[in-house]
């Protein structure tokens, strides 16, 4: 299709059609609607195709800055998007795409997400979500009770409560994280006799009243960036998001972090929150929870852990071990939209005290009145869909045991992936996987060789001169791969401890979709590999180095 799309002229009548005529079973719409819900992966596979075009000629197509003045036929503009959007997307549920946190979906949430889109409830309030409101705190109860195993009791008393929460349902791990600084911010800055809270007096009448130079939240310097876009937005500053080295294995140092905890402490410096990750979004690490309990309590701080993504592993009764202590948390991030295979846009942050979000209730005339149920009064954002649905859904459909069958094979592949990279001669596992994300890169034989008499020399010049090239090399592979559009891994930078900390261009692989085989994995290697043998130049320089 390459006709231009037809233009019609817009009346009070054909403008009312759209709101009530459904499309005819032939037009483009309803032969793409069939399609998806067919065989929604094939729909993507057959769709997707357009892998070379580069993003500069895409943005062509997106160049007119004017709203079209007159209606076009729905199927005209079907069709052209067909051609410049969904040809260009990327095919985040393809098994082979490995690179980031997205995966493929169960089939049912597409069907579910048209009546939720159809329903079109607003959490914000019960006076346009009815049963959407219920449906969403037992999801947070769900949640809740997989972080923090409360008896029944609690869940009977706190789950449908006015005024209590369970935790916020949000668009992402992000949101959630704001939500849990700004609770902890607004409860170490609450009111306090004449002094009204932070909410109402702002930062600085609060430190004033307080006495305190400033604030500070701890955190592993792989925290994720979204603690310093909370910071910024809550006034606490990008710089006092204090971040504290990690160990060989990037989990954070809690001795250093108590060093700087009483160092801050001594310069008059509040700690407003300790902030644990659990899965680092670029190692899937996760920091000594414990550890970091007891220091927030020697501190009186919040406790806040950053599950965004690995927090889904609870799931699993045979790897939960690994997220031990974080129940002391007293709020925990963790998004549906990453290993709980719910569609993007769907975070939630829990609190372990369902009265913690009075720190931020808001009460407005028209909606939000005290003592109703309306989410928005304890929420951040205000309109909101019912994606709550989406994750209740994939909650109940795949169950408790579903999932800790997927987080298994997760982690497992993971374990095998790390294996095959530790067997080939050309690669060097960098980081070994605690849940199911591991990096590499690609290292010919006879340079790791040479660095590992390097390292034992203490020739540090050396290993430096040959991982600089190395990163060249890896950025390259990992480009060329990706143009390639076979199968897709991402890159990330880190210092480890084996190379003195000197940062090294690193491959990222995320093993979360269920579909990827090991062949995949096998064939990901080769693929790297014959890509490396493409920069017949760089390896030269490379050999020549050692
Ligand atoms: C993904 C992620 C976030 C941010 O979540 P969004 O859903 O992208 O807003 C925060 N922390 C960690 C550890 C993450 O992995």
């Amino acid at each position: 299709m390459t006709n231009k799309p037809r233009k019609a002229t817009a009346s009070a009548q054909s403008i009312m059609r759209i709101f009530t005529v459904p499309e005819a079973p032939e037009s483009t719409l309803s032969k793409i609607e069939h399609a998806l819900s067919e065989d929604l992966a094939g729909f993507l596979t057959q769709n997707i195709v357009a892998l070379e075009k580069p993003l500069s000629a895409i943005e062509e197509d997106f160049q007119a800055h004017e709203i079209p003045a007159e209606p076009t036929f729905v199927s005209d503009y079907t069709e052209e998007m067909m051609q410049n959007l969904v040809a260009h997307s990327v095919h985040t549920a393809a098994p082979s795409f490995i690179g980031h946190m997205t995966s493929a979906m169960p089939y049912f949430v597409l069907p579910l997400s048209k009546m939720m889109v159809g329903l079109n409830q607003n959490l914000v309030k019960i006076e346009t979500s009815k049963a959407f409101t219920p449906l969403e705190r037992q999801v947070l109860g769900m949640m809740h009770h997989l972080v923090y195993g409360a008896d029944a009791h609690f869940y009977q008393q706190w789950m449908h409560s006015a005024n209590h929460s369970l935790g916020a349902f949000c668009s992402g791990g992000t949101v959630a994280n704001i939500t849990a600084l700004w609770i902890a911010r607004n409860q170490l800055l609450k009111a306090d006799g004449d002094f009204p809270g932070v909410g109402s007096a702002g930062l600085m009448a609060a430190l004033r009243h307080y006495g305190w130079q400033d604030l500070a939240i701890l955190v592993s310097e792989r925290g994720h960036y979204s603690l310093g876009k909370a910071a910024d937005l809550l006034g606490i500053g990008r710089q006092n998001i204090v971040t504290i080295p990690t160990d060989a294995n990037n989990k954070v140092d809690v001795a250093k972090m108590r060093e700087k905890a009483a160092s801050l402490t001594a310069a008059g410096i509040r700690i407003m929150a300790i902030v644990g990750v659990a899965g680092t979004t670029e190692t899937g690490n996760i920091d000594p929870l414990p550890q970091l309990a007891d220091l927030a309590a020697e501190y009186q701080c919040h406790f806040h852990v950053d599950g965004a993504w690995g927090g889904a592993s609870l799931m699993s009764s045979k790897y939960r071990y690994l997220l031990a202590g974080i129940e002391r948390a007293d709020s925990v991030t963790i998004d549906a939209h990453k290993q709980l295979y719910a569609p993007m846009g769907a975070g939630m942050v829990l609190f372990r005290d369902p009265t913690l979000a009075r720190a931020i209730i808001h009460h407005a005339e028209y909606i939000l009145r005290r003592g109703s149920k309306d989410l928005g009064s304890q929420t951040l954002e205000g309109s909101r869909p019912g994606m709550a649905m989406l994750v209740h859904a994939c909650l109940n459909i795949i169950g408790h045991h579903g999932y800790e069958i997927l987080i298994n094979n997760s982690l497992e592949k993971a374990r095998f992936f790390a294996g095959l990279i530790k067997q080939h001669g050309d690669f060097e596992l960098i980081s070994e996987p605690e849940l199911c994300l591991l990096t590499y890169r690609y290292v010919p034989q006879r340079v790791q060789q040479a660095l590992t008499a390097a390292i034992a020399q203490h020739d540090w010049d050396k290993v430096n001169r040959i991982n600089a090239l190395l990163n060249e090399l890896t950025l390259l592979i990992q480009k060329s791969q990706r143009e390639q559009g076979k199968s897709f891994v991402s890159r990330t930078r880190l210092q480890p401890a084996r190379y003195q900390r000197q940062t090294v261009t690193v491959l990222r692989v995320v093993l979360a979709n269920p579909l990827t085989t090991e062949q995949i994995l096998r064939d990901v290697l080769t693929e790297e590999q014959q890509l490396a043998a493409r920069q017949p130049e760089l390896l030269q320089r490379l050999l020549a180095t050692c």
